[in-house]
């Protein structure tokens, strides 16, 4: 590792204006993916602006957009901190699901929802979340879609010394997430978000190609007729897929039919056992 100047700033603006004066500055959150790199000399920053003592970029709350009721997570909110959090289990149930699944303890302890983001790994779980919840997120400068963040691998939408503050999920009606773990590491050989939404059904594919990306094919299919067996026909095609030492395009192809259709049969278990509770709320109340 080379030697670099360490900061740690205390609000956005101050983190922001370190970045601006530093010769080639990088932001430090978890650290997880930056250090590594930092050590293999792969990266070699002359200032690390640690983000961890800024207080408005923590948390996680519920807010009022308008007539929506979002979950609202701070970039610096820990994998473990999204998987054991009270509001995200009663919001958001499959996104702290989705970060329960995140790497190994040590990983979800130092790992952050914006690192995660910001650094677009093609096989990062959150970005699934995001586009497939179509969360909206926010920077010191300004608030983007979903559709408009992911541009690539590694390569997101923010400008340099942009620093992404937090990430707004709405509630959706229903949702599951399914992956693929690569048995080393967890990261997704294909993890796949299904979501019912306000805006119709959302499906997100991380792990499969150089980027998340939403599969069309499957959205329609879903739409017409929401179930396992209406993803039969369904293969989406190899050659956008990622082929590498742990997988072929064409597997990674197949195992996002069978993905889908986990997420699927997930959703639909938990549609029978709300409209049971509800059978049995409507019978106490009527013998009572
Ligand atoms: C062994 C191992 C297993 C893992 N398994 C998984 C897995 O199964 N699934 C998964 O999704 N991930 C996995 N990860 C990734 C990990 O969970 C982190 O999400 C990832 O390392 C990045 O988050 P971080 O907070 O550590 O970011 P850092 O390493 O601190 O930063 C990463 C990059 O993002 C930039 N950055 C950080 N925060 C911001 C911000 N708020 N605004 C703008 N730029 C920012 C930094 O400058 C840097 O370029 C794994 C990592 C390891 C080491």
């Amino acid at each position: 590792m080379y030697n670099f100047n360490y900061h740690r700033p205390t609000s956005i603006d101050e983190a922001v204006k370190q970045y601006d004066e530093a010769e080639d500055g990088q932001y430090l959150a978890g650290g997880h993916t930056l250090i590594p790199t930092m050590k293999q000399r792969l990266s070699a920053p002359t200032d690390l602006i640690d983000l961890s003592g800024i207080k408005a970029m923590q948390g996680i709350t519920r807010s009022d957009d308008g007539a929506e009721k979002m979950l609202q997570i701070g970039a610096l909110a820990r994998h473990e901190e999204v998987a054991s959090s009270p509001i995200v289990k009663s919001m958001v149930p499959v996104l702290s699901a989705l970060a329960g699944g995140i790497g190994d303890a040590q990983v979800r302890n130092r790992g952050t929802l914006g690192g995660s983001v910001a650094n677009c790994d093609p096989a990062a779980d959150y970005p699934a979340a995001v586009l497939g919840l179509n969360a909206q997120l926010v920077t010191n400068r300004r608030s983007l879609d979903a559709e408009q963040f992911f541009m690539g691998m590694f390569e997101t939408a923010l400008d340099e010394g942009e620093l992404l503050t937090s990430v707004h999920f709405p509630r959706p009606e229903a949702a599951a997430y399914v992956k693929f773990p690569n048995p080393a590491s967890r990261y997704a050989l294909v993890g796949l978000l299904v979501a019912k939404t306000n805006d119709g059904v959302r499906v997100a594919v991380t792990g499969a190609a150089p980027a998340v990306f939403r599969a069309a094919a499957m959205e329609a299919a879903l739409t017409d007729d929401f179930s396992v067996s209406a993803l039969d026909s369904i293969l989406l095609p190899a050659g956008d897929m990622n082929s590498d030492m742990h997988a072929s395009a064409e597997y990674r192809a197949h195992l996002c039919t069978v993905m889908a259709q986990r997420a699927v049969a997930a959703i639909v278990a938990q549609d029978q056992a709300r409209a049971r509770q509800v059978t049995s709320e409507v019978t106490s109340e009527s013998t009572s």
